[in-house]
């Protein structure tokens, strides 16, 4: 009998221990995997024109997700789309790093409420310090310190950049070592607040220079483009927007509902952000926000961030792409135009960052002008973090 009892518990010890190495190994990476995916239909080439052109520039990417994988961002991974090797080699100067805390279970871009969280399987599952596990805040902390871990640890050629000095200084770096590579941190919504403005400057303190007010669910601050009310700004959300002009933190209304944005654009002369996004008259998708919005951010001196994704420009192809990016450079003035790739976003691309070139290569194809090129690959976004980062 006691036999039989050994084999048994002997079994169940075996079973819990595969279980755990299916919660926090295989399925953390075939998550990431299964979920932010390169689609290439055939191997990427570029004609050496492009590739030499395309190396002397200094790209820059308005939004990539990587903080949210378990992915060893100094190393070379072949999942996924972003990590600082892949980054150097794509020639991005500059990267935005969005903190995603909390998203909705079965998400879409017409309608989803705040009550399901998807995170906290992951944060569990990729062992993410427990204070993680049930509040979004700690999240946005914890994505910031891992990248500031990866400045500490890189030897100086990886910057998280605070303010218009260290962005000066890391590119001035970066005439002479091309490995230099500047972070700049998001947040992908305002929930991380927890609906207390005095945690703004806790993530200020802890390196976010940009923040999105909503992702995919309304919040404290309002409603977001794929909610449920569709709402302006909160009493709350007017108190956030004024606090973050005062504090010279940028605002990024990607997955903001039309009257948030309006409402912004009401409430200050601040140049905002769209991160990651289509052009709603190039390709009519829900999560595109209407054309005379965008063009009152641009004439405002924003910056409109193009994704790499089909739903925003229904052609993820890099021709489809660039076919977006010269459509909203001609429509709304080529230097308010940006990449917003949302690289590990959940998201299918064709190519990663380190075949940047092959989007270079189709805008050249188009006809745009190699100094347009420039601006739309990187330029247009160093010039706006130069002038918006804080002093
Ligand atoms: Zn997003």
């Amino acid at each position: 009998m006691s036999g039989l009892l050994k084999v048994v518990g002997g079994l169940a010890v075996l079973l819990l221990v595969l279980a755990a190495l299916a919660l926090f190994w295989y399925l953390p990476v075939k998550a990431d995997r299964d979920m932010n995916v390169v689609k290439r239909d055939a191997p990427i080439s570029v004609s050496e024109k492009a590739a030499k052109f395309h190396d002397d520039l200094r790209g820059a990417d308005l939004h990539s997700d990587m903080l949210l994988w378990m992915r060893d961002p100094s190393k070379r991974h072949s999942r996924g789309h972003t990590d600082l090797p892949r980054l150097r080699e794509g020639r991005v100067a500059v990267q935005v790093f969005a903190s995603v805390t909390k998203t909705p279970a079965g998400q879409n871009y017409e309608e989803n409420t705040a009550e399901s969280d998807q995170i906290t399987l992951l944060a569990i599952a990729q062992r993410w310090p427990i204070r993680t596990w049930d509040s979004i805040y700690e999240r946005a902390r914890y994505h910031a310190e891992r990248l500031f871990a990866e400045e500490a640890e890189s030897d100086g050629n990886f910057v998280v950049a605070l303010t218009k000095r260290d962005l000066a200084d890391a590119l001035a770096k970066r005439e002479t070592d091309k490995s230099v590579l500047v972070g700049i941190l998001a947040t992908e919504g305002s929930h991380p607040l927890e609906g207390d403005i005095d945690k703004l400057q806790g993530l200020y303190d802890a390196g976010y220079r940009m923040i999105g007010l909503h992702h995919f669910f309304d919040n404290e601050l309002g409603g977001s483009l794929h909610g449920v009310s569709g709402e302006g700004l909160t009493p709350f959300g007017r108190e956030v927007v004024l606090k973050l002009v005062e504090m010279d933190i940028m605002i990024d209304v990607a997955h903001s509902s039309h009257q948030v944005v309006r409402d912004v654009l009401e409430m200050t002369d601040e140049p905002l952000v769209v991160s990651h996004t289509g052009i709603y008259s190039a390709c009519n998708s829900t999560r595109n926000i209407p054309d005379d919005l965008m063009a009152e951010i641009a004439a405002r001196g924003g910056l409109i961030g193009i994704g790499f994704w089909a739903d925003v420009t229904c052609n993820d192809a890099p021709v489809g792409i660039a076919n977006v990016i010269k459509y909203a450079a001609d429509k709304f003035g080529v230097e308010h135009i940006a990449l917003g790739s949302d690289y590990d976003g959940t998201v299918t691309t064709t190519f990663d960052a380190s075949e940047l070139s092959v989007l270079t290569e189709a805008l050249l194809e188009k006809g745009m002008s190699e100094e347009d090129v420039r601006l739309v690959m990187g330029e247009n976004a160093i010039r706006f973090f130069s002038e918006n980062l804080p002093d």
